[in-house]
């Protein structure tokens, strides 16, 4: 994190190189923390925030869950006066709750929570995509919503960190997760999409994350959202990867499988571009300006 960044943590505007988590908070030990990736994109009418309110009301779900309380409109504020202190015109806006120090227990009702906000400068995290993002079938399986429900949990995130890890270590952009019975879940931080003869499908799976981006592409194509088997996947003509930091995403290939970088997926990719940055007005609602 660059010294000269401003972040905000308890009601306190504050220097990032600070020192802010001790080796004892909660959230460090068992991941008992929330948090969520937005973004600011430039716009005529200044730094927007996309789809702010569908960010927060997922991060304040999984916030419940914790037992925690969350002033959604205290980090909406928050996050406008960031943007404008950091002189960002976008930037990647991370709010995140989690328990700080107070006991090992794994009882959350004796500890504090903590609210800290960053906005940090953004590229999309698998880099330059123009020519298709490279996938591999993960050994590892995404946990059942069974176990947890597929919110921003921290912890749940160590199995996304552990699955990039070994697909970039064989040579590919990104980890696709299969469940049990060979139905496509999500990658280790999009949702998938697959297009087959002009149709758009996105790939449902209840242990998948329901991704704003996901949600974005359905009410702009009409896609049809159902389960989708990997043989079913790698039959399609284009596939495309979707989430708030890698945007919208062509899939080049699954391990030896080809795909096109097609134009139902370009022009779905150019058309978010233009709701984004407030080009197109008919989705203008979905941006808040300060
Ligand atoms: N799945 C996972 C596991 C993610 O971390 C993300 C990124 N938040 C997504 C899907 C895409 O979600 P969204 O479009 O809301 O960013």
């Amino acid at each position: 994190m660059t010294p000269e960044l401003t972040l905000w943590l308890n009601g306190e505007y504050l220097d990032a190189s600070q020192r802010h988590t001790g080796g004892l908070a909660h959230a460090l030990h068992y991941g008992t923390g929330v948090f969520e990736g937005i973004r600011a994109y430039d716009t005529e009418a200044g730094p927007a925030v996309f789809r702010f309110d569908e960010h927060l009301e997922r991060m304040r779900q999984g916030a419940e869950l914790l037992g925690m309380p969350l002033d959604v409109d205290q980090i909406k504020s928050v996050t406008m006066e960031l943007l404008q202190r950091n002189q960002h015109r976008s930037a990647y806006v991370r709010p995140i709750a989690y328990y700080g120090a107070g006991g090992l227990k794994l009882d959350m009702d004796v500890l504090e929570s903590h609210v800290l906000v960053a906005t940090l400068p953004w590229k999309s995290h698998l880099g330059d995509t123009t020519q298709g993002v490279s996938l591999t079938a993960s050994p590892f399986r995404r946990l059942s919503h069974k176990s947890l429900p597929p919110l921003k949990f921290t912890g749940i995130y160590v199995t996304s960190c552990i699955a990039k890890r070994d697909a970039t270590k064989r040579g590919f952009d990104e980890a696709l997760f299969i469940d049990d019975d060979g139905y496509v879940c999500e990658a280790t931080g999009e949702n998938v999409f697959i297009v087959k003869n002009g149709q758009v499908i996105a790939v449902e799976h209840p242990d998948a994350l329901p991704g704003i981006t996901r949600a974005t592409i359905i009410e702009m194509s009409g896609a049809a959202s159902r389960r989708v088997h990997v043989d079913e996947l790698k039959d399609a003509d284009e596939v495309f990867l979707t989430g708030t930091s890698a945007e919208v995403a062509p899939v080049s290939h699954l391990d030896g499988n080809p795909f096109t970088v097609g134009s139902v997926t370009l022009e779905l990719q150019a058309a978010y571009q233009d709701i984004v940055h407030g080009r197109d007005q008919t989705f203008s609602h979905w941006l808040t300006t300060a």
